[in-house]
């Protein structure tokens, strides 16, 4: 008998299938990353006792923490819808600035406060509820669902969803659809599905000059003059004009650096960093080069550059609008009774990496207060996506009966 089998022989002190409760025992698990703090236990505990497959792999690399990860899954045949997902927290931060215990899961006037309550353990609860519920009243549901669940996003993300899906592929898992639960809705569950993210691409700009003296520039070369004509290229012209489903990309400059404290002094060197969030005009390749370009020709023979990319696993993608997509949009519909939009703004997130394996799409409860102080979801918007969620895995396994 394994450990899950073990623990599942005990009775949980609360039931499965009601999402608040579930969510109030995540959230009491003090997860920050890379600690598991006992939340992947409780999830093994809770889905081993309705008869899913346990696995908890642990990776590890050197010089970081090993991180455990978690995939569980119940049915052996295809379709496998997997639910995706993280358990890990960002730090509590500033806990005297908290009104509620980070870790207390106190509800109260209908909210539920804790670190990680919305981003995403309440996501994460409402969809186990939703699936424990599903197969509860269909024992004989066609294919199989999986919950693929990580212990560093908020991390450095090395140690988590990138070795997970490697993980599972090479056991031999294939997966068909993803539903992945971060927090996509700005205000209402109604507001936002993602169907797709931007990538992000860092650059380090150095300009370098000749020190001198400021009563002497005709000694010296000022590298700050070079610095701006150069970001002012990068900016002078849109990167692109948006395509069909995303907003133009968007190039910020992040820091400028020169380090000078003397008012006489011309520097040597000016350095700044760049951030792109661009969509599927570009591969972080193409783009690179695109930067490159602009940059030669602002600084023709007269600015000495150098111009470094930092690697990125972030690319541009998209679940290109179809009947999965219309599926989720037509479960939330029904639920919140307003169509929510299709979108991919915002940061990146684990679907970047799912995306290689199968299409995905992401929704969760509202995102207003993840990793600040008080985080919190609100009662009714767990409910109400462990509705939507069952009606999803409901109209998805009954159109894989039809075909
Ligand atoms: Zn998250």
């Amino acid at each position: 008998m394994t450990a899950e089998q073990t623990a599942a022989l005990v009775p949980l002190e609360f039931d499965p299938t009601d999402p608040v409760a579930l969510a109030q025992a995540l959230v009491r698990c003090p997860s920050v990353t890379p600690a598991e703090g006992g939340a992947l236990a409780l999830l093994a505990r809770v889905l081993a006792a309705e008869g899913y497959a346990i696995h908890r792999p642990v990776f590890g690399e050197p010089g970081m923490p090993d991180i455990e990860n978690f995939y569980a899954r119940i049915g052996s045949e295809a379709p496998v819808f997997v639910i995706a997902g993280h358990t890990d927290v960002v730090p509590v931060g500033d806990e005297a600035a908290w009104t509620r215990a980070p870790f207390g899961a106190q509800i109260e006037n209908g909210v539920l406060y804790g670190r990680g309550a919305c981003d995403m353990k309440g996501g994460l609860a409402a969809m186990v509820s939703a699936a424990i519920r599903y197969r509860r009243e269909n024992p004989r549901a066609p294919g199989s669902i999986a919950f693929l669940v990580t212990g560093d996003e908020e991390g450095p993300a090395v140690n988590g969803t990138v070795k997970l899906l490697k993980w599972a592929h090479e056991r031999g898992e294939r997966f068909d659809h993803c539903l992945l639960g971060e927090p996509t809705n700005p205000a209402a569950m109604s507001d936002m599905i993602k169907i797709g993210r931007r990538g992000s691409l860092t650059g380090e700009l150095t300009v370098n000059g000749i020190q001198g003296h400021v009563g002497y520039p005709h000694l010296a070369d000022n590298p700050i003059r070079g610095m701006v004509r150069l970001l002012a290229a990068l900016d002078a012209a849109p990167l692109d004009q948006g395509t069909r489903h995303f907003d133009p990309s968007n190039l910020e400059v992040t820091t400028l650096d020169v380090g000078n404290p003397a008012t006489n002094v011309i520097p040597a060197q000016a350095r700044a960093v760049f951030n792109i969030r661009f969509n599927d005009t570009w591969t972080p390749e193409t783009l690179a080069a695109e930067i490159e370009r602009r940059l030669r020709e602002a600084a023709g023979n007269t600015v000495r550059h150098e111009l470094r990319f930092r690697p990125t696993n972030s690319v541009a993608f998209l679940t290109e609008p179809g009947p999965f997509v219309a599926m989720v949009a037509d479960a939330v519909e029904a639920e919140t009774g307003k169509r929510p939009a299709l979108s991919t703004t915002g940061g990146t997130s684990d679907a970047r990496f799912i995306k290689s394996y199968c299409p995905v799409v992401e929704y969760g409860v509202v995102g207003k207060t993840m990793h600040q102080v008080d985080e919190c979801v609100a009662i009714a918007d767990l409910v109400a996506l462990e509705r939507i969620t069952h009606r999803l895995l409901a109209s998805y396994f009954a159109a894989q009966h039809k075909t």
